[in-house]
């Protein structure tokens, strides 16, 4: 007989079906690195289901739909459940038509008829977490496992101990003989955002998802790294009991029970009759999903009758009893149009992903930041790729991983900021600077770009800088976002008129603020500098520099080296103010702001620095026969003047005392002026 060519094409599909799923649970099982989002990988495995169960001649008992998707890693003891460990049904319908379904199916299978009471069912979260089963022997805890494949977990013991809500000792005072707790360890969502963030700050790859946290941190050789790493566990089920006099006979009287031996158990669960009880959890959940401190996928009905329980059994690797009803999935796949940078109120870059857009978390997504750029070449996201989007809870959507199987030959080029961008802030075209040490760019544009604008009016106006009263965060947003301000020195041009129509604002207050604006004109120079808002100059940096250089010019005109002379002015605070004022709109925004009479008083200048040496700078080398190195640098720069540690030919005098070597003769190399202590004395009196 010849072979139906439909069937060869369907078992050809099973088998490759089987293929791709088989390798996509060992790498999410056994490494915990999934290669696909859960969305794709569960319409595969539906499809797998939907075609064995069409020709059940194609079933095998190692198809993946007979068996409980991990397996244990070789590196850990391996530890036979005595109970297996199950997975569950899947319930595709996520309407509530779905409970209906279960609670026809479980009526259906116990032989009741329509007039029969209702089923009283219990409704749970579904942890999205990892299974682990934990024994506790007279109360004691003495092993801890994973599912593995259900019949076969690892020994994670050790890692197990590190969470703090779990008892290493059951309360009350006759705990069962042997107790198998099952339930899932799960990451907070702040605790995964918190991780990551710090990660992130010191240039280090993130977790995936809290998923894959919790999974990755249990399945680690090293219990020190998982006790870094803030878990926690929710009990739901059981497996081997013994010697427990009064155990409950419900779902629900159990997980009573559990709470009261001290274990952790989630508060948002109910029981009651009939599908009904299991339609209002869904939505109710539904509703509160975003706010849980932790991922969920779904919520689980199950009978909560353990006696039904027992009737009902199970089929495959799936109880009988119960049906997970998922929401819609928080990690789908899409594709990547374009990658943008966004300029933040700080001048900070973040590379963002422009998406197909997906449905996600429920809400169709068509953006996910990238971070930054270490994260995008981590990541090796490239414009075309298609990737795998997260969005849970109130947290920004993140692109978490590149489908690289799915990646084209036509790919884009790797990232690389500055290239990207041409070196350029994409808002101002100011030049773009990532400082050593720091996995941020950042747009050196500070007093012009519209990005930066509301942060640099509400900096420039706080009290220890300009000192304009009354201009809070509110008013600002009203100026910029009224097009009454777009660049700093409109503030002085304001008037009453224009004020008085702002909202929350009456005659009086417009008065006021423009009094205020008005006396913030006179000022002083360090005030002035550090209201500039250059990035790591505060307010002691503004006084040294104002100090040491006594005017601004001085100082808009300093040299990186020169900069560097100044207490505790390093190489990078140095080539922070250089930066800042090479760039041209900055250097303009300064003008206007002197233009538009913000003046300091030259006698506050004065006072901060004589300007006798004013400009100079000095190389001190060799003993001095009366002033130590110290006190003649001391008098160098209460005159104005600096001290520079080389020669140079912009150095002004060498003061040569007894000994003096290399830098004296550089000195006379290149012709610079050479005192001895008397000339100091003369110029620095
Ligand atoms: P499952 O996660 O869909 O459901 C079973 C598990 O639910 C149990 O083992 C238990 O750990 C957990 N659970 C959470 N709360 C529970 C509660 N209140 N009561 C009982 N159990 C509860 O099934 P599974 O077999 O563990 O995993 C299959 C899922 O894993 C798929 O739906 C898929 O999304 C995902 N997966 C993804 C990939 C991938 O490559 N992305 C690969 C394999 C599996």
């Amino acid at each position: 007989m010849r072979s139906d060519p439909t069937d060869s094409a369907v078992a050809a599909r099973v088998a490759s079906l089987r293929e791709q799923i088989a390798r996509y649970d060992r790498a999410y099982y056994q490494f915990d690195a999934p290669l696909v989002a859960d969305a794709d990988y569960d319409a595969l495995f539906q499809e797998l289901q939907q075609l064995e169960i069409a020709h059940p001649e194609l079933c095998t008992p190692d198809s993946p739909t007979q068996r409980v998707g991990g397996q244990a890693l070789t590196t850990f003891v391996p530890l036979r459940h005595k109970v297996p460990m199950l997975s569950i049904q899947t319930e595709t319908d996520t309407t509530p038509a779905g409970a209906i379904a279960f609670d026809l199916r479980v009526r259906a299978k116990l032989g009741l008829g329509p007039d029969a009471p209702p089923i009283g069912y219990e409704a749970e979260l579904k942890f999205d977490g990892l299974a682990i089963s934990l024994r506790y022997e007279d109360g004691l805890l003495v092993r801890g496992s994973t599912r593995g494949d259900g019949e076969t977990g690892e020994d994670v013991t050790q890692n197990l101990r590190t969470i703090r809500s779990l008892p290493l000792r059951l309360v009350g005072a006759h705990p069962p003989a042997v107790l198998e707790v099952r339930g899932e360890v799960v990451m907070k969502r702040a605790d995964f955002e918190r991780y990551n963030e710090r990660q992130r700050a010191r240039g280090l790859p993130g977790l995936v998802n809290p998923r894959n946290g919790a999974a990755g941190s249990i399945r680690q050789l090293d219990p020190n790294i998982a006790a870094q790493r803030p878990l926690a566990f929710y009990a739901y089920g059981w497996g081997e009991i013994l010697g427990w006099a009064d155990q409950p006979d419900s779902q629900h009287g159990m997980l009573d029970a559990f709470a009261k031996f001290g274990l952790p158990v989630a508060s948002e669960c109910v029981h009651g009759p009939g599908p009904q009880t299991l339609i209002d959890f869904h939505s109710r959940i539904a509703a509160l999903r975003d706010q849980l401190p932790f991922d969920i996928d779904g919520v689980v009905y199950k009978v909560d009758s353990l006696a039904l329980q027992e009737r009902l059994g199970f089929r495959n690797r799936e109880p009988i009893w119960a049906v997970a009803h998922k929401y819609p999935a928080q990690e789908r796949a899409t594709r990547v149009l374009a990658i943008d940078v966004q300029v933040g109120r700080t001048g900070k870059l973040t590379p963002v992903a422009r998406l197909e857009p997906v449905f996600v978390g429920g809400v169709t997504v068509t953006n996910a930041t990238l971070h930054n750029e270490d994260e995008i070449r981590r990541k090796d996201v490239r414009v075309g790729d298609t990737v795998i989007v997260r969005r849970a809870g109130d947290v920004i959507p993140e692109v978490v991983g590149v489908v690289l199987e799915r990646r084209a030959s036509d790919v884009g080029v790797p990232f690389a900021m500055s290239a990207w961008l041409g070196g350029k802030c994409p808002v101002c075209g100011s030049t773009i600077v990532r400082e050593e040490g720091e996995v941020d760019w950042r747009c050196t544009g500070g007093l012009f770009c519209p990005a930066q604008r509301k942060q640099a009016l509400l900096h420039f106006g706080s009290r220890r800088a300009i000192d304009i009263e009354g201009l809070g965060e509110k008013l600002v947003d009203q100026l910029v976002d009224g097009g009454f301000v777009r660049v700093l020195p409109d503030l002085y041009k304001l008037g009453v008129a224009k004020l008085a129509n702002l909202e929350r604002m009456a005659n009086k207050s417009a008065s006021n603020l423009i009094a205020s604006i008005e006396s913030s004109k006179h000022t002083t120079l360090p005030r002035f500098i550090y209201a500039l808002g250059i990035r790591h100059v505060g307010e002691a940096i503004a006084k040294d520099l104002a100090a040491h250089f006594c005017s601004l010019d001085a100082i808009m005109s300093a040299g990186v080296e020169d900069l560097c002379e100044v207490a505790d002015v390093g190489p990078i605070v140095a080539q922070s103010i250089h930066t800042f004022f090479g760039q041209p709109h900055n250097r303009e925004v300064v003008e206007q702001l002197r233009a538009a009479g913000v003046h300091w008083s030259e006698q506050q200048s004065q006072r901060a620095g004589p300007k006798a040496l004013a400009g100079m700078t000095f190389v001190l080398t060799g003993a001095l026969p009366n002033l130590t190195r110290d006190e003649a640098k001391a008098r160098i720069e209460a005159n104005g003047g600096k001290v520079a540690g080389s020669v140079s030919k912009r150095t002004n005098y060498v003061v040569a005392g007894a000994d003096a070597g290399s830098k004296l003769a550089k000195a006379q190399e290149l012709g610079v002026s050479i005192v001895d202590e008397a000339g100091l004395l003369r110029l620095a009196p």
